[in-house]
């Protein structure tokens, strides 16, 4: 199997080193961009298994390049985690509106920086975001029936309930915003609250019975699915 290839755009050429030498060490191939223009361009030319995408660039930044690739059919799908600096918390939420994957935070121990890059490839690799049935440990979901099941056992949703549950598992790990949630369970028009969306999230959980682990609160943020990478990261 050929080396999966990882892009990594960063304008500062240490840090760029950095996470391009701890990546090489795992046998992944390595581009290291240092603009914007040139970032999209190498990705729309060549699309990669992943890109690492700083936000503070010259010239593109960071949230338009994200916003470029997952408006082109050709790279929307490319599995992107975004790097920031934690006095960029507004640019996370956004960066995860506008489709990132996974984000880090520098300063970044090497360590997590290789687990989140594994996690992220591991779930573009398993089913499709458009897939009919969509798993998570017990939990059986089959959109072209509209099925719930745990451990076999059917599970009675809400029509709500069951698109929440539907876009947390193809999210496979990625953290939805609330705001996304709305979209995805109640349609774009919904004018609902933030608080509506909890409310909802609480009941599918009851009614996920153990199984409710599998949908796990990010603390100012929203939700996502919880995985065997949440110990590890
Ligand atoms: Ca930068």
């Amino acid at each position: 199997m050929p080396a999966k290839r990882i892009v990594i755009v960063e304008d500062e050429p240490d840090m760029a080193e950095l996470v391009a030498m701890q990546l090489r060490r795992e046998h992944f191939d390595t581009e290291v961009v240092h603009d914007g223009a040139a970032a999209l361009d190498r990705i729309r030319t060549r699309p990669p298994d992943l890109v690492l995408l700083d936000l503070m660039l010259p010239g593109l930044p960071g949230l338009e390049i994200l916003r470029r690739l997952r408006a082109d059919p050709r790279t929307s799908t490319v599995p992107v985690i975004v790097l920031t600096a934690r006095s960029e918390e507004g640019d996370v939420v956004s960066g995860l509106h506008m489709g990132a994957d996974d984000y880090i935070t520098k300063p970044f121990n090497l360590s997590v920086l290789s687990a989140r890059v594994a996690a992220v490839l591991r779930r573009s690799e398993s089913t499709g975001p458009d897939a009919d049935v969509l798993t998570a440990g017990p939990i059986r979901l089959n959109r072209q029936i509209h099925s719930v099941e745990v451990d076999g056992e059917p599970v009675s949703l809400t029509l709500t309930e069951f698109r929440l549950l539907a876009a947390i598992l193809a999210g496979r790990g990625r953290v939805l915003t609330r705001d996304q949630l709305i979209d995805k369970a109640m349609g774009q028009n919904a004018v609902v609250t933030d608080r509506t969306i909890d409310v909802h999230v609480t009941a599918l959980r009851r009614k996920l019975g153990d199984a409710r682990k599998y949908v796990q609160t990010v603390r100012g943020l929203g939700y996502k699915l919880a995985g065997q990478d949440d110990e590890n990261t």
